[in-house]
């Protein structure tokens, strides 16, 4: 008999999270629960937990808190707690700070969510269906590849509370995108936290990205998010060679100073970014490239960020993510050096250079062609990953050729050729 019951899912943090999350609601689908936006309506609530900086985590922690008044009004709902902070504060703390909460599962042992529903909600019943629209957008699905980092970066906690990278096995993945292909998503996004160091056997990155595209009825293929010490030749020659990879990559520099870089054991220097950016526009011309910043690294001084200014125009990047340095409470001897006001100011510079730049990109695309995935009949994604309208578009889920003829707020407008 079908049930009602509904789960509201709350994700902070990164892609490898919203991807969870995905796997999370498939779950209780197979249970016969639908999502819900609303939390008054939900039987059961997720909370997906980010640590990556102490603001997250401070989230999350208050997040949970507030749960406490849903739970005396659902006696019977449910509360799972799960993701980066769970695994960092542990299952034992949080349940002793907050012991309305059901169940704690972390990152590391995310793959055993199922064991958590198992033990609160029973087994799941046989009718489940093997292929169900598991997707927020039904164009585009996630698939992970790879848990964890084996880097060190100074300021990240991931390989601390997610450990090393462990990668996927190729039949694993291709599972995965294939069961999601079939459940309707044209683009497949491959996650990881060093997406582009995946090694599993004798399968590098670039055979994995053939593998997956091979799968009948793919139409483009993305990842997220690499980083700059893992591309390699193989890599370069397969963007050249196919156009269904996506023109665009979101590649993480985080500075433009090479003192700064090393003191966060990035592993790179600017030049080297730059020169690598530079091979992968060669192999794939018009590719676009997005990118984070941290300001107000410990140290960062006045020069240190004009070099992060001026890498936004060198670099020529779509797009940035900036984010002020968060200092952790469990590293108090990385405090930050520069006062909250420089801070913001910097932030505030940086903001407005990669806005400026961004603009410079997208009117760079005028009289380009592009090729759409249609998400709506008047509305896709460039292969750059930027958005398009087009008066009369194409069929939902189809690719076209669009000529660009103007530029706008952060879209492009065309036609269809
Ligand atoms: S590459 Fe660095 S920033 Fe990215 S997850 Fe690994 S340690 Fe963190």
């Amino acid at each position: 008999m079908p049930t009602t019951k509904k789960v509201h899912i709350i994700t902070f943090g990164c892609q490898m999270n919203e991807a969870d999350s995905e796997g999370i609601a498939a779950a209780f689908r197979r249970r016969g629960y639908s999502l819900t936006d609303d939390l008054k309506k939900a039987d059961a609530v997720v909370v997906n937990t980010c640590t990556v900086r102490q603001r997250a985590e401070d989230k999350a922690i208050s997040q949970i808190g507030r749960l406490r008044v849903w739970k005396e009004k659902h006696a019977d709902g449910k509360i799972f707690v799960v993701g980066c902070a769970a695994q960092k504060l542990g299952g034992k703390n949080l349940k002793g700070r907050f012991p309305f909460v059901d169940e704690v599962v972390g990152a590391k042992a995310i793959e055993s969510f199922e064991d958590a529903l198992v033990a609160q909600l029973g087994p799941t019943p046989e009718s489940e269906t093997a292929h169900q629209n598991l997707f927020r957008s039904p164009q585009t699905a996630y698939v992970t590849i790879m848990r964890g980092c084996s880097l060190k970066c100074s300021y990240c906690i991931v390989p601390a509370v997610r450990g090393p990278a462990v990668f996927l096995s190729p039949a694993a993945v291709l599972k995965d995108a294939a069961d999601k292909i079939a459940a309707g998503a044209k683009e497949i996004v491959l996650l990881g936290q060093t997406v582009n160091s995946y090694k599993h056997g004798q399968t590098t990155f670039a055979e994995l990205l053939k593998e997956v595209l091979a799968l009948p009825g793919l139409r483009r293929l993305r990842f997220m998010s690499p980083h700059p010490l893992y591309f390699d030749e193989g890599f370069t020659r397969l963007l050249a060679a196919e156009p269904r990879l996506a023109r665009y990559i979101h590649l993480p520099v985080q500075s433009g100073s090479d003192r700064i870089l090393g003191l966060m054991r990035r592993g790179y220097t600017r030049r080297a970014y730059l020169d690598l950016i530079g091979r992968l526009r060669a192999a794939a011309p018009g590719l676009a490239v997005s990118t984070d910043f941290i300001v107000g690294y410990p140290g960062e001084t006045e020069q240190d960020f004009e070099d992060t200014l001026a890498l936004v125009r060198e670099g020529r990047f779509s797009l940035a993510y900036c984010f002020k340095y968060s200092p952790r409470s469990d590293k108090p001897e990385m405090a930050a050096t520069i006062g909250e006001a420089e801070m913001e100011a910097r932030l505030e510079k940086l903001l407005a250079a990669v806005k400026e730049n961004s603009r410079l990109v997208l009117n760079e695309r005028i009289g380009k062609i592009e090729e759409v995935l249609f998400e709506t009949q008047t509305y896709g994604r460039a292969s750059g990953n930027f958005a398009v309208r087009v008066k009369a578009g194409g069929a939902p889920g189809s690719t076209a050729k669009v000529l660009v003829t103007g530029a706008a707020k952060n879209t492009l407008n065309g036609k269809l050729i």
